[in-house]
């Protein structure tokens, strides 16, 4: 009996776990944190064994194959001992392609992966596709498998650490949103490793699928020549319409092919310039699908968003709050700051992941009227954006960051946060840090 270990128990460690069990392996999952207790009871309902707080290396070593949580760094000491072995480490995502033939529409990029995810499963649903949802949202692929689902076609979120170790899987259509520089600790700080695990995405790719990419991301530009691309390709731009699949002209969004179509820009339901982008790539993916003019301009029109990207939340005496939280880089809170019509105090900071603050310098300077940092250290947001003029307040918890925003704000501005940074300073996770700043709101 071949023996499988999977590091990382939650989502797509348990899910791993239980597929692995059903496919007949010797399957042990350890864990170095806790492990929830919803992962525990069905580990055990299973009767698979575990571990927490600890990786025993004689139970692991000896294992044929290993799933690997996205989670962990190959740099982990018992990855480290997993690596010089040699033994095989693959991800859930390449785990679970291995037991189904269902069409898979995977999509991945640095920002709005989870946006065009949902986007694209909403219209697939709509359009009475028997469709799944897996990977960075919901249930895990893995799981679902196991539990017998028998969706005709998957629509996947992929960030790059599951790419990382994926080797036979197949996108049949591959979407990528984006390249900016993003997770860079986990590359050695090199751009091109990160770049080349997004990239990862059209491996295997042949003549009959395709490859969905943003034209206009000089990164993605500069690496397409570097690819022999087998897969029909489908740029879109809101540029340029010159060999474009999906383009935004003069207000029309418009898709030439498989079949073409076309809606008023003002209609679509998510508004700001990236979710242009996501709103093209979504329609290229449903058009490859076959999703018909009526259904595909219905639901890009009608679909409600995803909690915590760019939320509005309320608005109180003339003020508008809005949380986007998941902007948890510099590049998504470029966006969100783009898209702000009116004058905006920012709520900026976190747990910084090597930012470089130029980047959004001149929009700060262009739509902002106060700063508000919130996070353990603010001593880097005050050192760059302190000089530059904008009243700002020093914060330390949601509620004295909620507290010097109300004081900031006139009637006619908007709160926004868009933190740039990751949470884990003073929140559990962004989640936790959205919802307190929407149930202070919701207070005022
Ligand atoms: P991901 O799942 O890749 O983190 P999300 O859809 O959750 O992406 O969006 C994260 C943040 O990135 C949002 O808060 C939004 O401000 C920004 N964003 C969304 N789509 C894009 C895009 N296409 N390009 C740049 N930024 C984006």
């Amino acid at each position: 009996m071949k023996r499988m270990v999977i590091l990382g128990a939650a989502e797509s460690g348990v899910g791993a776990a239980v597929l692995a069990l059903k496919q007949g392996y010797d399957v042990f999952v350890s864990d170095m944190g806790e492990i929830k207790p919803k992962y525990k009871d069905m580990l055990d309902t299973h009767a698979i064994e575990w571990e927490e707080r600890q990786h025993t290396a004689e139970k692991i070593l000896n294992a044929d194959e290993i799933v690997k949580s996205p989670g962990i760094p190959d740099t982990a000491p018992m990855m480290q001992k997993v690596l010089e072995r040699g033994i095989p480490v693959i991800s859930e995502i390449e785990f679970a392609g291995r037991y189904t033939d269902a069409r898979m529409i995977c999509i991945t990029g640095s920002n709005g992966k989870t946006t065009t995810t949902s986007l694209v499963y909403h219209i697939l649903r709509n359009a009475g596709y028997n469709v799944g949802l897996a990977g960075n949202i919901g249930r895990s692929l893995a799981l679902q498998i196991a539990e017998g689902n028998d969706f005709d076609c998957y629509v996947i979120e992929l960030s790059s650490f599951q790419l990382d170790n994926m080797y036979d899987f197949h996108a049949n259509i591959a979407v990528l949103l984006n390249i900016t520089p993003d997770h860079l600790d986990r590359y050695d700080n090199d751009m091109q490793k990160y770049t080349d695990s997004k990239m990862r995405i059209i491996r295997n790719q042949d003549e009959k699928d395709a490859f969905i990419y943003w034209a206009d991301d000089p990164i993605i530009r500069k690496e397409l020549s570097r690819y022999g691309i087998k897969a029909r390709q489908c740029p879109f731009s809101i540029v340029s319409k010159n060999g474009m699949i999906g383009y935004i002209e003069d207000g029309t969004y418009t898709i030439e092919a498989p079949t073409p179509f076309n809606m008023e820009q003002e209609s679509l339901a998510l508004h700001g310039k990236h979710n242009m982008y996501n709103s093209l790539a979504a329609g290229i993916a449903a058009r490859l699908s076959g999703v018909s003019d009526n259904n595909l301009r219905q639901s890009l029109a009608n679909f409600q968003g995803v909690e915590h990207r760019l939320e509005r939340v309320a608005s109180v005496g003339g003020v508008q709050y809005i949380n986007d939280s998941k902007a948890t880089n510099v590049d998504a809170c470029w966006y969100a700051l783009e898209s702000m019509t009116t004058p905006t105090i920012l709520i900026i900071g976190g747990k910084d992941k090597g930012n470089d603050y130029e980047a959004i310098r001149g929009l700060v300077r262009e739509k902002c009227v106060g700063l508000v940092f919130l996070g353990a250290d603010n001593s880097k947001l005050l050192d760059f954006f302190g000089p530059m003029g904008i009243p700002f307040a020093d914060t330390h918890s949601m509620k004295e960051c909620m507290e010097a925003c109300t004081r900031m704000a006139r009637p006619g501005d908007t709160v926004l946060l868009s933190p740039c940074c990751a949470s884990f300073d003073l929140f559990q996770n962004m989640e936790d840090r959205g919802e307190q700043f929407k149930q202070l709101v919701k207070k005022l």
